[in-house]
């Protein structure tokens, strides 16, 4: 089916009943800008930071951050580019970067990591803000930042990069011709205070991987732990429809950026909840638009709808006896 997804690069990812669905890829490194092209994508809906840091052995300087993101820009052209700020510390350790204490954490995915810790060494923080404004001067800028827990801290970060663009206006520098916020919930606290998050950010990212590993308790690297809990386990199915529709209530786009949105049944499911924006990784986008292109998503909302009311314990067969009677 290699050369079917390839002839599908340039045929748009509509749904039989045509709701359009914006697939974008995950991405990190200059060279992934290429994937956007190769696979067709919409723009890159995560741009993971970090790896830049975690490939350098000194912490990469203001202009050379800029570089790449300006090279990444450069390459989407007119498709956005959505850039997290950095999600370093606990496992993404750096080994230029002194800690406080020299401390080790037991539970590095629960530890100093991400915004956390880049709201408390904000100079990191200042100079990454400055570096993606300067790069993205003239377009609109999307930034989102990782592992946000409380809406405060989505804030803080927020009037860090503002407060750095002000400051660039008064240089009269050039700066982006709009900054567009967004939030990754990774966090499962954050969906219970939506309400107080959503009016204040332009989009909204499910992180699915650190997500899933939170409301399950359960290491998302822990080999015996790989295959014990579905993605499409009632739990988490339930959990994405409350976020998705509390966005929906606020007018906030709403997409999915874990490895989740990936895999075509589970991407499917997403769609049936109303998300209609995936990142994945370049080369799951031939299949996933294949499956979009085949389904019919008035047909499928309904049928996921039947299925959150509890009497389908097994949504993965389910969905999937559905997709083979549809054809999809
Ligand atoms: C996630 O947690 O789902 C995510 C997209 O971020 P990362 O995989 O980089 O932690
Ligand atoms: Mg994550």
């Amino acid at each position: 089916r290699r050369a079917e997804f390839a002839a599908m690069r340039d045929l748009p990812s509509v749904t039989q009943d045509g709701a359009r669905i914006e697939l974008m890829v995950n991405a990190g490194l200059r060279d992934d800008a290429q994937a956007l092209d190769v696979v067709g994508a919409d723009g890159i809906g995560l741009f993971r930071t970090e790896f830049q840091f975690l490939v350098s052995s000194t912490l990469p300087q203001r202009e050379k951050q800029q570089r790449l993101y300006k090279d990444v820009l450069d390459a989407a052209g007119d498709r956005p580019v959505i850039f997290r700020t950095v999600d370093i510390g606990g496992d993404k350790a750096l080994p230029y970067m002194q800690r406080e204490n020299e401390e080790l954490e037991d539970n590095p995915a629960m530890g100093w990591r991400a915004l956390r810790l880049a709201l408390d060494r904000d100079a990191l923080m200042k100079a990454q803000a400055r570096a993606l404004l300067e790069a993205a001067a003239g377009k609109v800028l999307h930034i989102m930042f990782p592992m946000v827990s409380e809406p405060w801290e989505y804030e803080e970060a927020r009037a860090l990069v503002e407060h750095q663009r002000e400051w660039l206006v008064k240089q009269r520098k050039k700066v982006p011709i709009a900054v567009k916020y967004g939030a990754m919930l990774e966090v499962p606290a954050l969906a219970e205070v939506l309400d107080i998050l959503l009016p204040r950010v332009d989009f909204l990212s499910i992180g699915t991987n650190d997500l899933t590993q939170f409301l399950f308790a359960a290491d998302r690297a822990h080999p015996r732990l790989a295959e014990r809990y579905d993605w499409l386990s009632i739990a988490i199915v339930r959990f994405l429809d409350r976020v998705v529709r509390a966005c929906e209530a606020h007018k906030v786009p709403v997409g999915v950026c874990g490895e989740m949105g990936g895999r075509t049944l589970e991407a499917m499911a997403l769609i049936g909840l109303g998300v209609r924006r995936l990142s994945i990784t370049p080369a799951s986008v031939g299949p996933v638009k294949a499956m979009i292109r085949s389904v019919d998503v008035t047909a499928l909302q309904v049928f996921m709808r039947d299925m959150l009311d509890g009497r389908v314990v097994d949504i993965r067969g389910s969905l999937s006896q559905w997709a083979a009677d549809k054809g999809v």
